[in-house]
């Protein structure tokens, strides 16, 4: 059958090695298959011809028919230009050229109908468009609709003259390759019930469609079988591992748990953190590996829930182990368990990189000789050297810092991998979940600790810095703490330091009569702890700290965060800086200074925070207001956003809607019918082509 994954674009018309060579190197277009995978990122419509005195300054993409009367060079340098004064008796306007002078300057003749096509400007009291799209007015094809496709490409493409305009005439030879349709890649059954248009058809109208509708349709098409091909990859996986790996079965809720439940728990727990543990409860004791993702709100008492699991784990005889992102928040687990189960007879320890010698070795022959129960640590426990006699669960606090290759590692230090738990406080946007973390189970802890009143959230111009002050000395007063975060990063760290240490010396006057201490990344670990551990104890009233305080630190006496340059922050940071305060029964108060001049964008995300305390809503709008790729986790997760038409921050219902559609085809066995054996066929293909699809985990 006629394959399009195997036919060299080079050969079809108008392209040849040079051009296929780039498009190969540009855009890793290769096939037949390839290019006409390469779906426009917008239509324009050109139906409707302007008249040059009707134009202003002020107007979109237009288009013109008339001539060139005259054209010169002019300028030097940067400046040089070649400019052509283009007519449709009406006026005239300027269409100007910095680049590739020359390649113009031959192409274009006088007196001949042309159809421009460009962003018109005003300058020097004349229109002009710079690098206008010309084509002879005899050829110009537009699709039925009077659309035209539009392509991205790249500044090399663009110099060799591979522009959007290039692609098109290629697709309209690429689309004349179909005269046979091509093998379906979605059963007939698909076909017929969610009433989709044929491959052959979608890929044709896509390009150059005929109708609004007809073009709807066709995107549908594309999305639903992009999307659905990722959820069946990832359900499959999920399905496989499965069968391949046992999990250890924890029968029993034994003396440990019921201990710590009657006598050591210092509240009630809430209904959410009872029904997660119910989940964690028939995971553990089904016979099947735990792979589950816990996401609840920060604040929303996930540290419970952990260390109970763990603790069904020794139930059971087996290890458990926690890991933290930080060395501060490894400390501070360390801290809070301890506490809660001190009195049991449970071995806790701590291993982080500043654990060392014999400290060190006596845990490692502790977790060999199953003396240690309960290992707390950061990326140190899952290092090679440590092993244990018999690790039953992992527990993966504030997951967005570890990335897939790390959570792999696991699976190494057993022979059946351990029950994994993947608590995080970045609320994942559903569709995104099902995208990144689609093999995992997910429960959610949707409800707060009874008490905690919502925090308020308050926007203030740098200018007003004294009305800030009122509000910080009001709440020291009341002998509640006060955080001042202050951004840092890597490209701008010196300013940014500066800027800390400025702020720090600015406080420091301002309150002189309290105590501030200072936290950031740039100190030593244990001058680090040694300031946070005089805020922690409530020597220090005030805290002026970087992001290193971001994930999970928990002071509940601590009342007022004031996030310094909250304009430089992303939403998510944002919300979980927050959630530092509004711990305790106290009103809490967030507070983010901002220069006075806001970018659109940067105001937007402001007025979100200040109207939301929601920590999933915020993420929704996130992720439209970013994009996928740009979310936190999302460059370490291992997941390549490169899905071709269909679009997470839009496609959300259509993901689960297919998804739904996938579990049906997994979970059936109707899935060894011949019909889906295309199915399976096809999702090989997709596996070989995407390198990183085959590697998720
Ligand atoms: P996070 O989900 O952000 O990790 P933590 O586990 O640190 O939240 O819990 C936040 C605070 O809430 C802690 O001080 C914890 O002791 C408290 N907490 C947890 N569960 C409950 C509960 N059921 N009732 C009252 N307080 C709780
Ligand atoms: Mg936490």
């Amino acid at each position: 059958m006629f394959d399009i994954g195997s036919i060299n674009i080079q050969y079809l018309a108008g392209i040849g090695p040079r051009k296929a060579a780039i498009l190969k190197e540009e855009l890793n277009i290769g096939s037949l298959h390839d290019l006409l995978y390469y779906f426009p990122y917008k239509y324009v419509d050109r139906s409707r011809i302007y008249l040059i005195r009707e134009i202003d300054g002020n107007m979109p993409y237009i288009q013109l028919k008339g001539e060139i009367l005259s054209a010169e060079t002019i300028g030097e340098g940067r400046q040089r230009r070649w400019v052509a004064h283009f007519s449709d008796g009406t006026g005239i306007v300027d269409l100007v050229w910095f680049q590739g002078i020359k390649n113009v300057a031959n192409r274009y003749k006088w007196h001949q109908e042309y159809i421009v096509f460009g962003k018109p400007t005003m300058y020097g009291g004349r229109v002009n468009i710079a690098h206008p799209d010309i084509d002879p007015a005899s050829e110009l094809k537009l699709t039925n609709m009077g659309l035209q496709p539009y392509y991205n490409t790249t500044d090399k493409m663009k110099r060799n003259y591979i522009n959007s305009r290039a692609i098109e005439a290629m697709m309209q030879n690429a689309i004349k390759q179909l005269r046979d349709p091509l093998p379906e890649t979605l059963t007939p059954t698909l076909l017929h019930t969610h009433h989709l248009m044929p491959l052959t058809e979608a890929l044709t109208v896509v390009h150059f469609p005929t109708t609004p509708e007809q073009l709807r349709r066709a995107q549908y098409r594309l999305k639903f079988e992009e999307l659905f091909y990722v959820q069946l990859n990832i359900l499959h996986y999920a399905t496989e591992r499965q069968q391949k790996y046992r999990g250890y079965r924890f029968d029993t809720v034994g003396t440990l748990f019921n201990t710590f439940y009657a006598h050591h728990l210092p509240f009630e727990l809430t209904d959410a953190q009872k029904r997660v543990l119910k989940e964690i409860r028939r995971d553990t004791g089904s016979g099947k590996q735990m792979n589950r993702l816990l996401q609840g709100d920060v604040g929303s008492g996930k540290t419970l829930v952990a260390l109970m699991s763990m603790l069904i784990a020794l139930d059971n005889g087996y290890q458990a182990c926690l890991m933290a992102p930080t060395e501060i928040l490894a400390n501070q687990h360390y801290i809070t368990i301890c506490q809660l189960l001190a009195g049991m007879n449970i071995e806790v320890r701590l291993l982080t990189g500043s654990v060392k010698g014999k400290k060190r070795a006596s845990i490692l022959s502790g977790l060999l000789t199953k003396e240690i129960h309960l290992l707390i640590g950061t990326h140190a426990v899952i290092e090679e050297t440590v092993s244990f006699a018999a690790l039953g669960m992992v527990i993966i606090d504030e997951q967005h810092r570890f990335g897939v290759a790390q959570r792999a590692r696991l699976w190494t230090k057993n022979l059946q991998p351990p029950h994994v738990l993947v608590m995080t406080a970045t609320p994942i946007p559903r569709t995104l979940a099902m995208t990144l973390y689609g093999d995992l189970d997910v429960s959610v802890i949707d409800e707060l600790p009874p008490g905690r009143k919502p925090i308020v959230t308050i926007h203030q111009y740098d200018a007003h810095r004294h009305t800030l002050y009122r509000t910080v000395r009001r709440e020291i007063e009341k002998g509640h703490q006060i955080y001042f975060v202050y951004p840092l990063i890597k490209e701008s760290e010196k300013i940014d330091l500066k800027n800390l240490e400025d702020g720090y010396g600015n406080i420091c006057k301002e309150f002189s009569e309290y105590t501030v201490c200072q936290v950031h990344g740039k100190m030593k670990a244990t001058d680090k702890d040694a300031q946070m551990q005089r805020f922690v104890s409530g020597e220090a009233q005030i805290m002026v700290a970087t992001t290193v305080i971001e994930v999970g630190v928990n002071v509940p006496n601590a009342s007022v965060m004031v996030i310094e340059n909250a304009e430089r922050f992303g939403l998510s940071q944002l919300h979980q800086l927050r959630g530092r305060v509004g711990r305790g029964a106290e009103q809490s108060y967030c507070i983010l200074v901002t220069k006075f001049q806001l970018a659109e964008d940067t105001r937007k995300r402001i007025d979100i925070m200040v109207e939301s305390n929601d920590g999933f809503e915020i993420a929704e709008a996130d992720l439209k207001l970013r994009g996928p790729g740009d979310l936190e986790g999302t460059q370490q997760s291992g997941v390549p956003f490169d899905l071709k038409i269909a679009d997470l921050s839009h496609d959300g219902q259509l993901l689960q809607y297919v998804r739904h559609i996938a579990e049906e085809i997994v979970a059936d066995p109707a899935a060894s019918l011949p019909e889906n054996a295309l199915l399976w066929k096809q999702l090989k293909v997709l596996q070989k082509n995407h390198a990183n699809w085959a590697a998720i985990s």
